[in-house]
């Protein structure tokens, strides 16, 4: 059988979810989503929601600053339901031989717009005084930033998604996109064929293997990672904000009442979507607990709560492609967000929405997010690069 739609979604993480939301809320007539398994399923499901601004190129910074102000009023710019946004600060830490890059990042996101400042020790430790603090290091603060519940996101995307008139199918895989004379005329599954001209490509780690199906080599690589959560001993360490720790490679948040969520980004494993080991390692526990109570003394106390693994999705530069693809007519790509998509959907899905109806993205410039850049060597990779973090 077949049915018609303006637009076909592949993939129901927070990208699809934003991106089937700001299609359908730009006047996109019943556009669907395709979900493989359940929304979510993917590296949104194990995201660990930390929203924060520090990038070193302006386009990431661009994305994230956007994505914010939706998130701190989600339920009133888009509705769906409520994301639990929570504002804790966060703090950014480098020790002394990164302090150029990272003063060089910091004035980067001062000219975005973005709220966030150099602070001297005497004041990292008045705003955050669980924190840690170490000669020659160098902090800076985002008062605004915080976290919030990435499945929650895509949820609540898809539902003010469906209200508007569009579809979302779960347990349906897309097997693939017919193209005929240089254009998009169908996504099909097992048992349906959705005729359209457009079609986005949005599934995060299996987008390497589904791209490859449809002819279209990207040099995408799916990589897995732990979080783990501790139970903090709220009498020795009440609470704390964000941060992000370069010296002991380390990410951190609360949670909840009494928890404390740590990721971090000395160890990834190349990984198969579909056969990866979603369970925590205990010797990596112990050493991420190690690294987190540098930084965190008060967190030596706590107890282990629980812990997973995700994977990341990322490309040589680390930078996300948000693209048309040339020579194919209607055919979207929008992947490779490594561990910091969550934090930028709400913007995606708003720039993907302006390229596919305007031709071009206009809330902020996309341009180096181009799938052709590995090719012309013209990457996103600068000096001032931090790999940590989410
Ligand atoms: C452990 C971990 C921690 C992270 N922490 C943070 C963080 O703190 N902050 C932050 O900003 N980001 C973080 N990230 C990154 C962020 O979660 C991802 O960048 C983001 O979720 C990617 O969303 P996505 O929609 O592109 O991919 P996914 O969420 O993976 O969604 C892709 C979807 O496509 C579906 N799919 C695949 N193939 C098909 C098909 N053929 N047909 C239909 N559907 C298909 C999948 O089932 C899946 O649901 C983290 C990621 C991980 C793994």
């Amino acid at each position: 059988m077949t049915v018609t739609t303006d637009a076909v979604v592949i993939g129901g993480g927070v990208m699809g979810t934003s991106i089937l939301y700001n299609l359908v809320a730009r006047g996109v007539q019943s556009p669907v989503l395709l979900e493989r398994t359940t929304l979510g399923a993917g590296s949104t499901g194990r995201s660990s929601g930390a929203i924060r601004m520090h990038y070193s190129t302006e386009v990431n910074a661009a994305l994230a600053w956007e994505s914010l102000k939706t998130y701190e009023n989600f339920d009133d710019v888009i509705g769906g339901g409520d994301v639990g946004f929570v504002r804790t600060g966060y703090m950014v830490f480098v020790p002394g031989h990164a302090t150029d890059g990272f003063r060089h990042n910091i004035a980067l996101q001062q000219r975005v717009g973005i709220d966030t400042q150099i602070v001297s020790s005497e004041e990292a430790g008045e705003l955050a005084p669980a924190f840690a603090r170490f000669d020659g290091e160098v902090f800076a603060w985002e008062p605004r930033s915080g976290h919030a519940d990435p499945s929650g996101t895509g949820l609540a995307y898809a539902t003010r998604a469906r209200e508007l008139g569009a579809t979302v199918l779960l347990e349906t895989p897309a097997t693939g996109v017919e193209i005929e004379n240089d254009r998009v005329v169908a996504v099909t599954t097992a048992g349906e064929r959705y005729a359209t001209s457009t079609a986005i490509v949005a599934t995060g780690p299996w987008s390497k293997s589904f791209l490859a199906g449809i002819g279209i080599d990207l040099p995408l690589e799916a990589t897995r990672h732990e979080v783990f959560l501790l139970r903090r001993n709220v009498e020795e360490l009440p609470s704390h904000p964000g941060g992000a720790d370069m010296a002991n490679m380390t990410y951190f948040r609360p949670e909840a009442a009494d928890l404390t969520l740590v990721g971090n980004g000395n160890r990834e494993e190349f990984a198969d979507p579909d056969t990866y080991n979603p369970r925590p390692s205990m010797d990596y526990l112990e050493d991420v607990w190690l690294r987190l109570s540098k930084r965190l003394p008060g967190i030596a106390g706590a107890e282990f709560f629980t812990g997973y693994a995700g994977l990341y999705t990322s490309t040589p530069d680390l930078h996300p492609v948000i693209d048309r693809v040339d020579g194919i007519s209607g055919l979207y790509i929008c992947t490779g967000f490594s561990g910091h998509g969550f934090k930028l959907a709400p913007a995606v899905g708003t720039v993907v929405a302006e390229l596919v109806l305007e031709g071009k993205a206009k809330t902020v410039d996309i341009s180096a997010l181009k799938m052709d850049r590995f090719e012309r060597g013209e990457t996103n990779t600068t000096s001032y690069d931090f790999k940590v973090i989410a």
